[in-house]
């Protein structure tokens, strides 16, 4: 599966930019610094976000089911989408951290109680509700609930909240759900609402590298990376003669991030997990009926320079030690990576790709 390469650059020499509106364009922006990632989006992207708030604001909605590999940035992109767009009416929702929650609620009695009251009377599947209700109780953390009762407790979700627009992750998650996608907007009542695909396709080796460098605050849980994403502080131990990012989440405290165990072994240990997501992604991509938004984490390096602007792309960091000043250097070189056609290639920062889930979406809708 190969996935167009989206042109986020902004055309045009500095004579006839500065009669047009894109002038700024010109401009370089740090895609990290919040305000300045808005001007960028309002650059890019501003007559795409206005058609869709309007959207919005007439009550419209839509769904989309995020596809992707394990860690293929999921969350990262629906979030930032929402942020950008209208936060109060788009959400990113993950059926991983649904299931969670339930296993809060089986712990308390009176919440048990109504989760279990709802199932008796909106479950629908081969299982007698009795006997799904008595695997829930024993059920341990790692066992895959069956799709007919992620249904249910989906729906449910949705009636708890508002009419708003989702970005579903996580599901579909097997083979067999993808035919569940197909009637689950009427199912939960979204019947006259679109719904599409958001199929994302990341370099296995920009994953294995997220993985391998991610650091995580033993505190907050906050993740960044050491190598992609550090932190506004880092540290350095001259005795072992080692750099640590520190935790800048101003809630927390300036905490060394650490590696999860089992990183530093990168992809490995999920190559099957990878493979099933890919034959996931392929038999959506091959559905009809359906609408797809393609979105494409690479853009390999000979063609970069005719299809995006160079600070849209994901830097390596790097660190030294200054003797004279005792502080630390952060420096940021091109980050070059194969991608899985063995193509030396560069990855995107989370924004263009926003900028290209906005365009394609508009598209999708008519707007
Ligand atoms: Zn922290």
């Amino acid at each position: 599966m190969k996935f167009p390469i989206f042109e986020t650059k902004i055309k045009g020499g500095v004579d006839e930019l500065r009669s047009s509106p894109h002038f700024a364009s010109a401009r370089v922006f740090d895609l990290n610094n919040p305000r300045q990632r808005k001007e960028y989006f309002n650059l890019k992207a501003g007559r795409e976000i206005k058609k869709l708030r309007e959207y919005f604001k007439k009550g419209n909605t839509f769904i989309a089911y995020l596809l992707g590999k394990k860690n293929s940035g999921k969350g990262t992109y629906a979030k930032m989408f929402a942020e950008v767009v209208d936060s109060q009416r788009v959400e990113h929702f993950s059926i991983g951290d649904m299931v969670r929650e339930i296993d809060k609620e089986l712990k308390n009695k009176k919440k048990r109680e109504e989760l279990f009251s709802f199932l008796k009377n909106n479950y629908r599947g081969w299982t007698s509700a009795d006997k799904l209700i008595s695997a829930l109780k024993k059920r341990s953390t790692k066992t895959l609930l069956p799709t007919e009762l992620i249904l249910a407790l989906v729906k449910r979700e949705i009636e708890k909240k508002k009419k708003r627009t989702l970005f579903i992750d996580g599901f579909p998650r097997d083979l067999d759900q993808i035919n569940f996608t197909l009637f689950f907007r009427d199912l939960i009542g979204y019947r006259y609402d679109p719904d599409l695909f958001v199929l994302i396709d990341v370099p296995e080796r920009v994953i294995d590298e997220r993985i391998k460098f991610r650091r995580v605050c033993p505190k907050c849980q906050t993740s960044r990376n050491f190598k992609l994403l550090p932190t506004s502080k880092i540290d350095y131990q001259p005795k072992e003669k080692k750099f640590y990012l520190l935790c800048d989440n101003p809630k927390c405290s300036e905490f060394r991030m650490v590696p999860k165990e089992g990183d530093e072994k990168g992809i490995k240990p999920i190559r099957e997990r990878l493979k099933k997501d890919e034959k996931l992604m392929e038999l959506a991509y091959n559905l009809y009926g359906i609408p797809k938004v393609l979105l494409r984490n690479s853009v390999p390096k000979k063609l970069a320079g005719i299809y995006i602007d160079d600070y849209e792309i994901t830097p390596a960091y790097y660190y030294q030690w200054d003797k004279k000043s005792e502080k630390v250097m952060v420096r940021e070189k091109p980050w070059v990576v194969l991608d899985d056609e063995n193509e030396s290639s560069y990855s995107l920062l989370p924004p263009p790709v926003v900028v290209s889930l906005i365009k394609q979406i508009v598209k999708v809708l008519n707007l």
